[in-house]
């Protein structure tokens, strides 16, 4: 589909365009979940983050977390439906010193039936996923964010190409690929288009939604009104419709949607959701997205639940 015939679908009518999205969709929804090991203190000035040191913001900064810390978090996630449990860190690379450490976590991890590891450590080289993918790292997270043309807006301290060249190193390891957007950063409808055909030419295997929380101190931190709920389900059904074969998921911003378009996303184009905290905000009860995917009917594809 080219990008005249996304920006139509775009701008028909809501119930038609995500009834073509629901075409797509599978009947489960997957869990997943993340532990952030290590906060705060980050070289990069993304105008969104609450962990950049550009921005005087209200966290706390931590070092990386320990194995039994990683662990504890991994089984609560997997009590609670995930199949997959990501281990996030700050910062635009991974730490040299704190590399073999993850590692280790990541081997740790594997260890975990019915779970599979996760890891969003930054911008990689070579060596880096090289040794990613032989440590048994199923799946490497790593978000284009926005469109090519909007990231300049976002971000001046690195490059869009070395997120997409991050990527590509992702998948040339063997390892899956989880890469998604933040919506409401203040792109166009054109550029929602745009990010959505960048990804279909990625192919990930899962497409993480993002909804901007707007954070104090940030130069984002107004960005209330950027998006609202109706243009969120659109941008989230022309993202399912140009990658047919990626499970979009719910992350970050969700409850920006109310309970009912959630519900309706969940029936036409999102078949994953982030469960439990975020990075830097608390998240929702797992128990009431458990109750959430029942009441539509659907199943939590996992082996505990
Ligand atoms: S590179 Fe990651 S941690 Fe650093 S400012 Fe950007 S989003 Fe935040």
């Amino acid at each position: 589909m080219d990008k005249n015939e996304l920006l139509n679908l775009y701008n028909t009518n809501l119930d038609e365009l995500l009834k073509t999205a629901s075409n797509y969709i599978s009947p489960n929804i997957e869990f997943c979940s993340i532990i952030n090991a290590r906060n705060g203190k980050c070289s990069q000035n993304c105008k969104y983050c609450a962990q950049s040191s550009h921005y005087n913001t209200d966290i706390n900064s931590f070092p990386l977390v320990d194995c039994e810390t990683v662990k504890k978090a991994a089984y609560d996630a997997k009590q609670n439906g995930a199949n997959y449990f990501s281990i996030v860190t700050s910062g635009k690379t991974p730490d040299e010193s704190d590399f073999e450490k993850i590692l280790d976590l990541i081997r740790e991890l594997n260890k975990i039936e019915n779970l599979n590891s996760c890891a969003s450590i930054g911008i990689l080289n070579e060596y880096q996923a090289q040794k990613l993918a032989k440590a048994g790292l199923k799946r490497f997270h790593h978000n284009i964010n926005t469109a090519a043309s909007y990231y300049p807006e976002v971000c001046s301290t690195h490059k869009f190409q070395e997120r997409i060249e991050t990527c590509r190193l992702v998948k040339k390891y063997g390892m899956e690929l989880c890469c998604g957007v933040i919506l409401g950063m203040g792109e166009s409808v054109e550029q929602r288009v745009e990010m959505a055909l960048t990804l279909a030419e990625i192919q990930p295997d899962s497409i993480p939604v993002n909804i901007l929380m707007p954070v104090e101190n940030t130069p984002f931190e107004n960005y209330y009104d950027k998006i609202d709920e109706e243009n969120i389900l659109r941008t989230l059904a022309i993202l399912k419709i140009a990658n047919p074969n990626s499970v979009l998921r719910f992350c970050g911003g969700r409850m920006r949607l109310s309970i009912e378009s959630q519900k309706l996303a969940l029936n036409s184009c999102v078949e994953g959701i982030m469960i439990g905290n975020y990075l830097t905000k608390t998240g929702r009860n797992p128990q009431e997205d458990i109750d959430m995917v029942k009441n539509i009917g659907k199943k939590v594809l996992c082996t505990i639940i």
